[in-house]
């Protein structure tokens, strides 16, 4: 009802003139969206989680909304720069992907290139280094692919549950179980790998069709190589993606992505996005320490100039959402309206 109401809100506006001259004003000359983004499908995925996969299509008619909307995309770094010495352009817009599974390369990379638009792509470097399909994503996916059968974990990991898959709610208790059960027992990464090949046979999911197509992976060293050579910007989004509550671990997980990338791309990283958009103010001296210049949460707003440099605001775009709200982000008409906080969804949760 709200989104209905939000929709004919936005409408009218649009055709009422407010939101162009909202679009041209001062108010938005000082302000930088930044759209943040994650895997764009190789088939059904946004089907699965549309907060986490886009489809293509959805991707493409945002790229158009872009051109159209006359925004000025920037390169983050320069964006960044600019924002904070009152230099924006008008209508500024920064585009980042987050993770980097492979589908990154074959269905994001072609767009943005077709569109002739500047990317940062936020990459976790474990899966990249290792592989095999994301262990937490990959198994998020089969409960969903798997949705018509009947799980019995007993004969997985020994846990008591059985049960239906058609409802999300029950999925993700399932998934839950799954995960504590990896943490408890330490399982290590090709164990990992086992148990979610056993869950796909265990639901009756083509396993196989999937590694055939990379589904779920990250993008691999060479990829990311070839990406960055082509202009894709890489930069820090933790190794394992997580963020210890930890000195000395957190700046680890910093300096194994940055190493990682930096071998990759041979170009230095210093902008940062936080895994699931989770922050703590205790990370800021770390952050800095480690001389990371930016760095972006998953809280929905635009940047200016005083909004802390390391906590910066970002749009997390989604499936789900129509063209006119999109559009309503593109202008800044978007904050006049109620919202709700939008965050990475759980299933987004740890990665390694
Ligand atoms: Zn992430």
């Amino acid at each position: 009802m709200l989104k209905k109401f939000k929709q004919a809100a936005l409408q009218s506006l649009k055709t009422s003139g407010v939101s162009t001259l909202v679009h041209n004003s001062r108010w938005r000359r000082q302000r930088l969206l930044i759209l943040a983004y994650h895997g764009v499908s190789l088939s059904d995925e946004h089907l699965w989680n549309g907060s986490q996969f886009i489809s293509p299509n959805t991707l493409r008619s945002r790229l158009e909304l872009i051109k159209q909307s006359n925004c000025t995309v920037l390169p983050l770094g320069e964006a960044v720069e600019r924002l904070y010495i009152n230099d924006l352009p008008d209508r500024a817009v920064a585009i980042t992907f987050d993770d980097g599974t492979s589908d990154f390369g074959r269905r994001a990379w072609p767009l943005l290139q077709e569109f002739e638009l500047p990317a940062t792509l936020y990459l976790t470097t474990f899966y990249s280094e290792y592989q095999r399909p994301v262990f937490d994503l990959m198994c998020s996916y089969l409960l969903w692919k798997g949705r018509d059968a009947v799980l019995d974990l007993k004969q997985l990991t020994g846990q008591d549950l059985r049960t239906e898959l058609t409802d999300n709610d029950v999925r993700e208790h399932a998934l839950s179980q799954i995960h504590a059960f990896a943490r408890e027992r330490k399982l290590s990464a090709e164990e990992k790998d086992q148990l979610a090949a056993s869950l796909a046979a265990h639901l009756g999911v083509d396993y196989d069709a999937l590694i055939a197509e990379r589904v779920m992976y990250n993008l691999t060293a060479g990829e990311v190589a070839q990406l960055a050579h082509e202009g894709a910007d890489i930069q820090l989004h933790t190794h394992r993606h997580r963020t210890p509550k930890d000195r000395a671990l957190f700046l680890r997980e910093i300096e194994d992505n940055r190493h990682s990338i930096e071998g990759m791309t041979g170009r230095p990283t210093s902008h940062f996005c936080y895994p699931t958009g989770r922050y703590d103010p205790m990370f800021l001296p770390w952050l800095t320490e480690a001389a990371v210049v930016s760095a972006t949460t998953c809280e929905a707003g635009f940047a200016s100039r005083s909004s802390h440099r390391l906590l910066l605001p970002r749009f997390l775009d989604s499936e789900s959402l129509s063209s006119i709200e999109f559009e309503s982000w593109l202008t800044g008409v978007s904050m006049a309206l109620p919202r709700r906080r939008v965050g990475e969804s759980a299933s987004a949760g740890s990665m390694a």
